[in-house]
């Protein structure tokens, strides 16, 4: 059912309610509230802090990880150049990987209860709170949950002794992925290809929030015409 006009109490915690906001929902979750502070999702303290993630606990815990699965290709006879290849490989699968979870789930349209309340915690709290730094790389729970299927696809697209190394590569890219986004949100770059991937990701956080899915690149935007058009960006900024 659809709570028509129903509002968000901000000092309550979030994960429940936003599910009655139905069709508003969409547009509640692209209006960013830009503090530092970060919301809380839930009542109980136990879900409330598996909600929270330091942003170095990224490389921390999958760096090894990509060194385990590099050497597993190594001891099973895979060549210096094989690796580089296998590695750079796994990074530009991830790339596309990328794209496509930001463009086909993160922005799933949604408007029933569970519907809302899935958007909300996958990525529209992300939408929402885009400074919340304690909520902005993937919860590590839920990169050992996406390594199954990638695991599995790195086995059925490549040999034995390769599929780690590839496996490895992806992610390399995902933990680059994580890092580049923390860092867009948090830093100031200073050379122009960060100025320039930080310019794209906030306008796609500001202005148009169903253009320029890429974080690490703009390739997969160019190549499925999703980059932002000059003329988009300006009617968007009117708005403002
Ligand atoms: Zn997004
Ligand atoms: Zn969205
Ligand atoms: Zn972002």
């Amino acid at each position: 059912m659809v709570a028509q006009g129903f509002t968000v109490d901000l000092d309550k915690p979030l994960a429940f309610q936003v599910g009655h906001l139905g069709e508003a929902y969409d547009e509640w979750v692209h209006q960013p509230i830009v503090t530092k502070e970060g919301p809380r999702f839930f009542h109980s303290d136990f879900w409330e802090f598996l909600t929270l993630t330091v942003w170095w606990a990224v490389p921390v815990i999958w760096l090894p990880v990509v060194v385990w699965c590099i050497s597993m290709s190594v001891s099973m006879g895979c060549s210096f150049p094989e690796i580089v290849s296998l590695v750079a490989l796994g990074i530009f699968i991830w790339t596309f990987i990328e794209y496509c979870l930001h463009r086909f789930l993160f922005h799933m349209k949604t408007k029933s209860y569970w519907g809302n309340t899935a958007h909300y915690l996958i990525h529209g709290y992300h939408h929402k709170h885009p400074m919340d730094h304690l909520r902005l790389v993937f919860p590590p729970a839920l990169t050992a949950i996406m390594c199954f299927p990638l695991w599995n696809l790195a086995k059925l697209i490549a040999t034995p002794s390769t599929a780690p190394a590839l496996f490895g590569g992806g992610l390399l890219g995902y933990v680059m992925y994580d890092l580049t986004h923390y860092y867009l949100h948090h830093a100031n770059p200073t050379i122009p290809v960060t100025k320039s991937l930080k310019k794209s990701h906030l306008n796609h956080h500001f202005r148009i929030q169903d253009k320029g899915y890429g974080v690490t690149s703009s390739l997969w935007d160019i190549v499925f015409g999703t980059l932002p058009t000059t003329k988009a960006l300006k009617r968007a900024q009117q708005k403002y």
